[in-house]
Order: structure tokens, then C-alpha cells, then sequence
């Protein structure tokens, strides 16, 4: 994926929504210039509801978004449109929600011990957070998610 976001306090949820869209996302509360662009520099988009970076001179505007909405899905409609984000399967699920590692995929042999016994007959395919030690598969909860990030990208575009 092409951009990457520094998510900032109060953001959680939002930076979790990017991930399972597959986005890069660092949530980390941002107090001081420093820290903010130690992460500019290497690329990170700055998002925000902290209306006092709205008066730093400092920041380039390209690399800066100021949130509006407090609900979740709006915040997504906002950065989705702004930033002109795309929903792509092949990037879907492909990070942890929980802690933004790229996830690796396991063989059913490998996961089986790890997971409930119903779920390792039912599925093939697995993905598998190093950092975390998280196994995810296919499921009702997953098919939710992707509804829900559909909804971002088809309603709410109107002028
Ligand atoms: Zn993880």
C-alpha cells in the first residue's frame, strides 16, 4: 500500500480499521514535534483530533489531517476521501489489527494444534501475526469486517 499513517491519541479505533484495510498504521499518541517527525520523515501521514497542531506552522500540509467526525466510520469516509484510499482484497487482512505486523500465512498442518478443533476442519487457509502470536481465518466475523469497510468506501461520497 502506498501510504502510511501515524495515528495519534483517541484514534485507536480508527488505526485499526486502517490495518484491516492493510494500511500501515502507527497508533501512538504525538505530544511534541520530535517524536512527530521522527515519523514524518520516514513517510508516515499524521492524523489527528488534537485541534492545537492545527496552528503549527511546521507541519507540511501533505502530511497532516485533522479528523472531524468523532464516529469511527466517518473518520474512515474522511481519510478514505481525502486520501484517496482503495479497497483491495489482496491487501485486506493482510496486517494485525492488534498490533500492525504484516501477517504470515500457515499451513493447516502448522495451526491445527492452535486453534479450536471445529476451526481446523473447516478451513485451509490461515494467516498468522509473529508479533502477537494470533492465528486468523476466514469466518462470519471476518465477512462483518469487510462489510463494514465496504459501507466506508460506497455511502457518504455524496457532495
Ligand atoms: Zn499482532
Amino acid at each position: 500500500m502506498d501510504k502510511k499513517f501515524l495515528v495519534d491519541f483517541m484514534l485507536g479505533k480508527l488505526a485499526k480499521w486502517l490495518r484491516l484495510l492493510g494500511y500501515d498504521a502507527v497508533y501512538k499518541s504525538i505530544t511534541n514535534m520530535v517524536d512527530l517527525e521522527r515519523y514524518l520523515d520516514q513517510g508516515y501521514i499524521f492524523l489527528t483530533r488534537r485541534s492545537d497542531w492545527l496552528k503549527n506552522k511546521k507541519l507540511p500540509k501533505d502530511m497532516f489531517y485533522f479528523v472531524q467526525s468523532n464516529k469511527t466510520q466517518e473518520q474512515m469516509r474522511e481519510i478514505i476521501r481525502h486520501f484517496n484510499l482503495k479497497l483491495d482484497k489482496k491487501y485486506i487482512f493482510s496486517r494485525c489489527s492488534c498490533c500492525n505486523t504484516i501477517l504470515v500465512e500457515k499451513n493447516k498442518e502448522e495451526v491445527i494444534p492452535h486453534v479450536p478443533e471445529y476451526i481446523g476442519k473447516i478451513h485451509n487457509r490461515f494467516k498468522f501475526c509473529p508479533t502477537c502470536k494470533r492465528f486468523y481465518w476466514p469466518g462470519t466475523h471476518r465477512e462483518r469486517i469487510e462489510a463494514w469497510l465496504k459501507a466506508c468506501f460506497t455511502e457518504g461520497h455524496r457532495p
